[in-house]
């Protein structure tokens, strides 16, 4: 018996997902053949815009330099994520998740020490010297630094559709990628259950290997191999619709090193800061807020942010989004990445980290014949399950930890919305901190520091069992403290820092 190897990869959709995926496979497996399909007339989602730390990794793998991309996508950096109003709606009601972790010694001691001695600055600013930097809307780089590498932690605000454009013209040009400008119409499945071929509009018929269903929403592969493979999260995680809309800034405002998510009476808002302008939308779930209200809450936003501003003349785009995910993200010889795989909400950006790690998986275990395909498949599945139980988990924590009181507030705390894990977790959490006990997998996209950034941030109360000997603790905190005047005194703003890597280049 023969059995295939895999040597032509389809992929199915020119979004982010898409050519994330063409050009990550083709750079880390230069044997495989890649064709591309994207149909001309179908729009890619158009928006995410905030990136996790892990895209520097993965642009280096693709080999493009930090200094192009930042200028080719209107890109900034981002070094987390600050919640305004998300505890009570308070006018000092804001806290920060950072992406640098706090130091990796026993969370127990540093809570005591910040109690005790450390109490007037807020969890953030006491456990890294990067919630200053923030504030301060400093780069966590200096040029002369090699690329991707920081004074901390770091991802990117950038423009979705240069991104696209970017990443099209390297695949093409850098790692010969195949496009194909045309509409999968029909998918072929032979008598194994794998796909054959797909029908194309205008083209003959597309065979392949293995196949990538990166077709957003419409999931045109993953969807017709397997029927009843949704699994359906609303019943957690409440929003369905955004607005969204893009405003100029001019060319020496200050851009914020993080995302802004502003709490609103039924979701939130998120404010992204490019160089060349803001990226606002209204999140919301349909079940508390209509479409006008939702506009009312946009507009309020920006008549705060730009008061200049003539809101007559904007007029956002309406996104309307499903809750939940695949059960199987892998079945037979297909794999759905991106939007097709599913979509919780937009809150911590999520959604392309999560493109990054299937496709890390994937490439580090690519089946090399047919043979083995159903034991990645299962591993693959039972991996990425984990995955999004735990997005859901995470996102949902910023809910169950507020106060506010509007119906759509109120319902989410509502114990029988609460995954049972976050239930236990919260209840372990009152006697200890979160801990890699809690998330104990190497590529956790939410890993321990981030869970006591939200917690700490909103003011869950800290352990019962916490260290008495707070000395070597104090001394890093007070370490922490110094290292934050000396980062701010060091670092560029982000405007200086892109302003001087563009008249390099020009
Ligand atoms: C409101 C909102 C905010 C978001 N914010 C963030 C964020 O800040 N950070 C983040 O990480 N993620 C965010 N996301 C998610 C992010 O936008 C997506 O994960 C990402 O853009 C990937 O989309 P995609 O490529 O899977 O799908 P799409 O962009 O929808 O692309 C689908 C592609 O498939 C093609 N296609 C469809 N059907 C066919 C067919 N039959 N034949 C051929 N081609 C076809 C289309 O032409 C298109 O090229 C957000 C999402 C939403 C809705």
């Amino acid at each position: 018996m023969t059995v295939s190897s895999i040597q032509h990869v389809v992929i199915v959709g020119g979004g982010t997902a898409g050519w994330l995926s063409a050009c990550l496979l083709a750079a880390k497996l230069p044997s495989l053949s890649i064709t591309l399909v994207e149909a001309p007339d179908i729009p890619t989602v158009g928006v995410g815009e905030g990136s996790w730390p892990t895209l520097r990794e993965t642009l280096s793998d693709i080999g493009i330099s930090e200094a192009e991309f930042l200028l080719e996508c209107d890109a900034s950096f981002k070094q987390g994520s600050r919640f305004d109003g998300w505890v009570d709606g308070s006018e000092e009601d804001s806290y920060l998740h950072p992406f640098t972790a706090p130091p990796p010694e026993d969370m127990r001691g540093f809570l005591s020490a910040w109690q005790e001695k450390d109490g007037d600055n807020c969890f953030a600013t006491a456990m890294t010297p990067q919630a200053q930097v923030c504030k301060n809307h400093l780069a966590p780089r200096q040029k002369s630094m090699p690329d991707y590498a920081g004074a901390l932690n770091y991802g990117y605000h950038l423009d979705a559709g240069k991104f696209v454009t970017l990443l099209t013209k390297h695949g093409m040009e850098h790692l010969d990628v195949v496009r194909v400008a045309d509409q999968v119409t029909d998918v072929t499945i032979g008598s194994n259950g794998d796909i054959e071929a797909l029908q194309l509009r205008d083209n003959p018929a597309l065979t392949g290997d293995f196949f990538l269903d990166c077709t957003g929403h419409a999931a045109a592969l993953i969807g017709r191999l397997c029927e009843n493979n949704w699994i359906d999260r609303s019943d957690v995680s409440f929003n369905d619709r955004a607005l969204a809309v893009q405003l100029p800034v001019s060319s020496n405002s200050a851009i914020a090193s993080q995302t802004i998510g502003t709490a609103h009476e039924a979701g939130w808002l998120w404010d992204i800061a490019l160089p060349t302008r803001r990226g606002i939308g209204c999140v919301y779930s349909s079940r508390f807020m209509d479409d006008e209200r939702a506009e009312q809450v946009l507009k309020g936003y920006l008549g705060q942010q730009f008061p200049d501003a003539n809101l007559a003349e904007v007029s956002p785009r309406k996104l309307s989004f499903s809750t939940g995910h695949r059960e199987k993200f892998w079945v037979r010889n297909c794999v759905s990445i991106g939007l097709s795989a599913g979509f919780i909400e937009p809150l911590e950006a999520s959604a392309i980290v999560l493109i990054e790690l299937s496709l890390k998986a994937l490439a580090d275990n690519f089946p090399a014949s047919c043979a083995t395909m159903d034991i990645h498949a299962a591993r693959f599945n039972d991996l990425f399950r984990y995955k999004w139980d735990r997005i859901v988990d995470f996102l949902k924590l910023h809910y169950v930890l507020s106060n506010r009181m509007e119906p759509y507030w109120q319902a989410h705390r509502a114990p029988e919305t609460i995954p049972a894990r976050l239930s236990e977790q919260l209840s372990l959490w009152r006697e200890q901190p979160p801990s890699t006990w809690d998330f104990p997998q190497i590529d956790e996209i939410f890993s321990a520091p981030s869970q006591q950034y939200v917690l700490y941030g909103m003011g869950f109360p800290l352990p019962m069992a916490t260290h008495e000997d707070t000395d070597e603790a104090s001394v890093s905190l007070l370490e922490i403290n110094k290292r934050a005047r000396t980062l701010a005194a060091a670092l560029p703003s982000n405007r200086d820092y892109l302003a001087a890597i563009a008249a390099k280049e020009a």
